[in-house]
């Protein structure tokens, strides 16, 4: 698979070298937030993670983050970004990416590349290790307990927790459905995870 736009290739000619030796996975984006640019490690995370070959297919170059089928993420990414290109300036925070078997949190850096002209997102693992059960009780994937009226299971994109039909508030750490997405996932974000993306931008006059 291709991995850079010939045209982006200018804008990260200064970094190109690291950027294909680095263990942190890494892309680009033009400003209208289409992939522009991926780097070895971003192949090799997905693939160690079974997301291959359904990444490449479903999100070459030229396909736009806008069109994530997350809403709020979306929403959050798109406003982020352009603060990064409007202002031309960098910014970082951590986010979670956890498997079935294993909590993940990530680090991502955000660095706008010449005027304007596209950004650079750099994820790097900052912690991993194996479910912690009495933080997180494990439950079993029971349709009947989380896939409502309308035939829909609500899924937090972020921590990945399942919402409970009889107790809304509840987001249940269910590692099957972590493992295998099951069929009509509505993806959104928890409140307590909402409130994190919330928190990052800083601004109480958006919603994502
Ligand atoms: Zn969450």
């Amino acid at each position: 698979m291709e991995c850079v736009d010939p045209e982006f290739a200018t804008f990260l000619s200064p970094f190109v070298e690291a950027l294909d030796q680095h263990a942190s996975a890494a892309y680009g984006l033009w400003p209208d937030l289409r992939l522009a640019y991926f780097n070895p490690s971003w192949f090799a995370f997905a693939a160690a993670n079974d997301g291959e070959p359904d990444i490449s297919s479903r999100w070459p170059l030229g396909a736009s983050i806008a069109d994530l089928p997350a809403p709020p993420l979306s929403n959050f990414y798109r406003i982020l970004f352009g603060r990064c290109l409007a202002t031309n300036s960098r910014r970082e925070f951590e986010y979670d990416c956890s498997s079935a078997d294993v909590d993940r949190r990530f680090h991502m850096v955000i660095r706008p590349l010449g005027k304007a002209a596209g950004l650079l997102i750099i994820n790097t693992l900052r912690l991993e290790h194996p479910h912690d059960e009495s933080l997180r009780p494990k439950h079993d994937a029971i349709e009947q307990q989380y896939r409502d009226r309308n035939g829909i299971i609500r899924m937090c994109m972020n921590c990945r927790g399942i919402n409970r039909l009889s107790n809304p508030a509840a987001w249940d750490w269910v590692p099957a459905w972590v493992r295998v997405l099951p069929d009509n996932v509505s993806h959104g974000l928890c409140p307590v995870c909402a409130s994190f993306y919330m928190a990052q931008l800083n601004d109480s006059t958006v919603s994502i």
